[in-house]
């Protein structure tokens, strides 16, 4: 129980990666937020977790609206006294060559994976630097903030956004931004204790990839070192780390979890 009672908001946790995140959280005790457009898969998904005896809450979120989004973090704080943990996980493709690609499908992918994770940062950063400002006061008689005690930011962005990918120039583009974002934002925060990182992941089993013809799967397992698709817990796994104690002195990275396929 490393996490109990703290605070985790994941975006985009109605299904996929952000649901296995967030429930890995609520399995070590964390209280588990979650957001998706769809209100009635993310008030299914809080059910399912609150059903097994974790701690869950539920919020319809579009992470493209900056008001939505502050309006969701003010909710939370009405009851919570601060969010301990933010992953951007919310994420859309809309693939196409790039000579046929129309701005719409640009557009789109741009504001759900890059300006959602700026939005959502922002408002959520705000919250973390006044409870680390709090910190800091009293750590101070104390000698000083452990690092990455303060707040923990993870980035889900893909490993698409570090080698390209045909038919994906704006998905490459956004997750390539959210790199840069990290890095950003890391050097902006560490001087609080706030760590912010990465998570690229390959390709993992999930609503997302299991469009993919069975051809297009066979020729992506032999660019897989390890052989095999990922999974959801091998995503969350690693947040969980990021997010642990033993991360507190890790930020600005991004962690590829793709079974050897950047290497
Ligand atoms: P899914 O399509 O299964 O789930 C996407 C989630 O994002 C849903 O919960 C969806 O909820 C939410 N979402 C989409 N748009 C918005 C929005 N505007 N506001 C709030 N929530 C939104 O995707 P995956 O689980 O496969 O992917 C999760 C993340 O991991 C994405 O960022 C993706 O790019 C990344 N990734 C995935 C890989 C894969 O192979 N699957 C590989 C590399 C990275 P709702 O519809 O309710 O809004």
């Amino acid at each position: 129980m490393k996490f109990k009672d703290k605070v985790v908001v994941v975006t985009g946790s109605t299904r996929g990666i952000g649901r296995e995140i967030a429930s890995t959280f609520a399995r070590q005790g964390a209280v588990a937020i979650i957001l998706g457009r769809n209100a009635a898969a993310a008030a299914e998904v809080c059910n399912d977790l609150v059903q097994k005896g974790l701690k869950a809450e539920n919020f319809a979120c579009d992470v493209t609206n900056l008001a939505n989004v502050q309006e969701i973090v003010n909710k939370i704080l009405d009851k919570h006294k601060s969010i301990d943990i933010l992953v951007n996980n919310a994420g859309i493709t809309k693939d196409n060559l790039l000579v046929r690609m129309s701005e719409n499908e640009w557009d789109e992918v741009i504001q759900v994976n890059l300006r959602g994770v700026f939005n959502c940062t922002k408002v959520v950063a705000r919250v973390m630097l006044k409870v680390a400002v709090k910190h800091a006061d009293a750590a101070a008689d104390l000698g000083g903030l452990p690092a990455g005690q303060a707040g923990r930011i993870i980035n889900i962005s893909s490993i698409i956004g570090i080698i390209g990918n045909a038919g994906q120039a704006n998905y490459a583009a956004s997750k390539a931004g959210i790199i840069g974002f990290t890095k950003a934002v890391a050097r902006e925060l560490a001087s609080r204790g706030i760590t912010v990182n990465a998570v690229a992941p390959g390709y993992i089993q999930t609503d997302m990839t299991a469009r993919l013809k069975e051809s297009a799967r066979t020729q992506l397992l032999e660019n897989i070192p390890l052989g095999r698709l990922g999974t959801a817990e091998d995503v969350a796994g690693v947040c969980l780390f990021l997010a642990s104690p033993q991360a507190g002195y890790i930020t600005g990275q991004t962690f590829c979890v793709d079974g050897g396929m950047a290497i």
